[in-house]
């Protein structure tokens, strides 16, 4: 049974992966920093494991690691815990600046590091980063969080070059306009504009990112490597 730990695993995007790659035969390592309730009714649910950690805390990531270690290492990782803040970038404060860029970069780097030990020795593994359309395109009013993903996105392609020759692949998805709880603030006329821009005039489903995140983790992409891959009704075309 391959380990998979997917972080930011309690909802939204994480949580759709969590249930699709258990479905699919993976031992499910759900991290998660909040909201405990739904991560524990979601270990029941997949027969995984949840592991309470934030992510951006480098010796609770290390703990975290250690856990998954006893189930014989992560054979894949999906690095999904995000948040964002909307404003204009004259009220965004410098805490706002270092939450954004410790929860959407900072975990990237410390959870793929903490994995790498176990992933090198295997020889094999498979990283999964999850950026965003704005990391591609730029959003008004979200100029950290957009940069922060675009920083996932330099991340990703710098490791898939560094990995290759340990047989490690790293991918990134760019999700775009997704039903999940961090659209929860948008109102109806955000909603209405991100829709009639996306040429498949929907929101997108937490479950046809993982459907794609499936793919990316899976054997038949084992020759696909450093790629970002646009799932997003076709908005950044
Ligand atoms: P969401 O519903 O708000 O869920 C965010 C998840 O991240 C939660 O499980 C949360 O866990 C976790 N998280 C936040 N801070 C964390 C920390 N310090 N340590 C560990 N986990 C943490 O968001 P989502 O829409 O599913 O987003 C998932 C990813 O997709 C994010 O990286 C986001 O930027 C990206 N994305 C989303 C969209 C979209 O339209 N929804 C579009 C593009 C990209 P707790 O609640 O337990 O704290």
């Amino acid at each position: 049974m391959k380990n998979v730990l997917i972080t930011g695993a309690s909802r939204g995007i994480g949580a759709a992966v969590a249930r699709e790659l258990s479905e699919r035969g993976y031992r499910v390592f759900i991290n998660y920093n909040k909201s405990e309730k739904e991560a524990l009714n979601l270990a029941e649910e997949t027969g995984g494991i949840p592991l309470k950690c934030d992510a951006s805390d480098a010796g609770a990531v290390e703990k975290m690691i250690s856990e998954i270690r006893k189930y014989g290492g992560a054979d894949a990782l999906v690095n999904n815990a995000g948040i964002s803040k909307i404003s204009l970038l004259q009220d965004t404060s410098e805490e706002d600046y270092d939450d954004i860029f410790k929860v959407n970069m900072k975990s990237v780097y410390l959870v793929t590091r903490a994995v790498l030990p176990d992933m090198i020795k295997k020889h094999s593994g498979k990283i999964l980063n999850i950026s965003s359309m704005w990391g591609l395109t730029g959003a008004s009013c979200e100029a950290c969080y957009s940069a922060s993903k675009a920083a996932v996105i330099g991340f990703t392609k710098a490791m898939a070059k560094e990995l290759g020759p340990s047989g490690i692949n790293v991918n990134c998805i760019a999700p775009g306009f997704i039903e999940t709880e961090m659209n929860a603030a948008l109102d109806d006329e955000a909603r209405s504009e991100l829709t009639a821009q996306t040429p498949l005039l929907r929101a997108g489903k937490p479950k046809e990112v993982a459907k794609a995140a499936a793919f990316l983790l899976s054997d038949d992409a084992d020759f696909i490597t450093g790629q970002i891959l646009s799932v997003d009704g076709g908005i950044t075309v």
